[in-house]
């Protein structure tokens, strides 16, 4: 397939749209016209893990960190990242990168963590932002009765209330215009000086942006009054039901030590720790592949027992225990590795025979 087609089925599974403001995420670099049969999965893009890609002959490096993070402002070869980036221009491997977009979809790295740990009825401990940009207006307008149909039509032709396989989708509500023509106008209805009460309907439609300005055009032309009254409102889109780390209930409750055994047990982490009294019942549960450490107050207002992440620092394991919250550590890579998995899984099932996906198996845990 083409990489471009792979960068597509990448954006079923992780949208790029859900990456978090500060990330880069998306192609790093490669040709988006060029062939791609074999993709290589890994959390971290390494000197290892390319050598490894040109022995499989992968011409794609899917990464969860992204390898070009900062800005770049010379190519020399002695260092990094340029000597990778140059190492994959050569030997034609693309690089593309799955970030924080991976972690708030779902299924995405929580939910693989939730997973392996036995952690069910989860949902997002942070839900993912709103996209800013608004895609799609309400306008309501008001016009008199018998010329509702045509107006409704004018709207429908220009491509508003159009919901799924219906188009010239809409909704009317009836109801009194009033107003007083003043010296100057020249009213469809009503004369100079008296005050009118005209029966009137409003007319509500759904417009895609991009063809708000079409829009307006036709419902003012097919509309009767000299000054058109509507309502023009941008439209909040629903919860995508994504978003930062996971909260969710035990199958099976168990203390804070054997929780933490079982980390230690299914997840790939040279070690764990765990701050808080070892015998606590554990019930409620919260999870962040990676660095989760900030999410303490986050956890706690969710009302979780205990939170499991990587990377947790002094300062915030006082604060977690302050806030009543048994923590585990169990690493960076630890805690993301489960994700490659599951995002295996979902490549070939999207992807079919048309591509073949490796699982790097270079351990990129820099803790031994
Ligand atoms: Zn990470």
């Amino acid at each position: 397939m083409r990489l471009s087609h792979l960068i597509t089925l990448c954006n079923r599974i992780a949208p790029e749209t859900l990456a978090e403001e500060w990330d880069h995420v998306g192609l790093q670099c490669g040709d988006p016209e060029a062939e791609v049969s074999k993709l290589l999965l890994c959390l971290d893009l390494t000197d290892a893990v390319l050598a490894e890609a040109r022995a499989l002959d992968a011409e794609c490096i899917l990464s969860h960190h992204p390898l070009l993070f900062r800005p770049v402002f010379s190519l020399r070869e002695d260092r990094y990242p340029a000597r990778l980036l140059a190492g994959l221009i050569r030997s034609g491997i693309a690089a593309y990168a799955m970030h924080t977009n991976l972690d708030s979809t779902r299924p995405g790295t929580s939910d693989a963590l939730a997973e392996a740990l036995g952690i069910v009825e989860t949902e997002p401990l942070v839900p993912a932002a709103r996209p800013a940009e608004t895609a799609h207006y309400k306008l309501a307008v008001f016009v008199p009765a018998a010329d509702a149909d045509r107006v409704r039509k004018a709207l429908g032709d220009a491509g508003a209330g159009a919901l799924g396989n219906y188009s010239h989708c809409s909704f009317s509500a009836r109801g009194t215009g009033s107003f007083r023509p003043l010296e100057g106008a020249h009213p469809a209805i009503g004369s100079i000086g008296t005050q009118e009460y005209v029966p009137e309907e409003k007319v509500e439609v759904i417009v895609p942006k991009g063809i708000l300005p079409r829009v307006l055009d036709a419902m003012l032309a097919a509309h009767p009054y000299e000054e058109v009254a509507y309502d023009l409102l941008p439209l909040v889109p629903p919860p995508t039901g994504a978003g930062l780390g996971r909260f969710g209930r035990m199958e099976t409750p168990c203390t804070v030590e054997e929780l933490a055994e079982r980390a230690r047990a299914c997840l790939p982490t040279s070690r764990v720790a765990l701050a808080g009294d070892p015998g606590r019942r554990v019930e409620r549960v919260a999870v962040c592949g990676g660095a989760g450490g900030d999410l303490v107050d986050a956890a706690a207002a969710a009302g979780a027992d205990l939170l499991l992440t990587g990377d947790v620092k002094h300062h915030q394991a006082h604060h977690a225990l302050e806030r009543g919250l048994a923590v585990i550590d169990a690493g960076h890579y630890g805690t993301e590795r489960p994700v490659l998995d599951l995002l295996a899984r979902l490549l070939r099932e999207n992807a079919g025979d048309a591509l073949e996906v490796h699982l790097s198996r270079v351990c990129t845990d820099p803790f031994t």
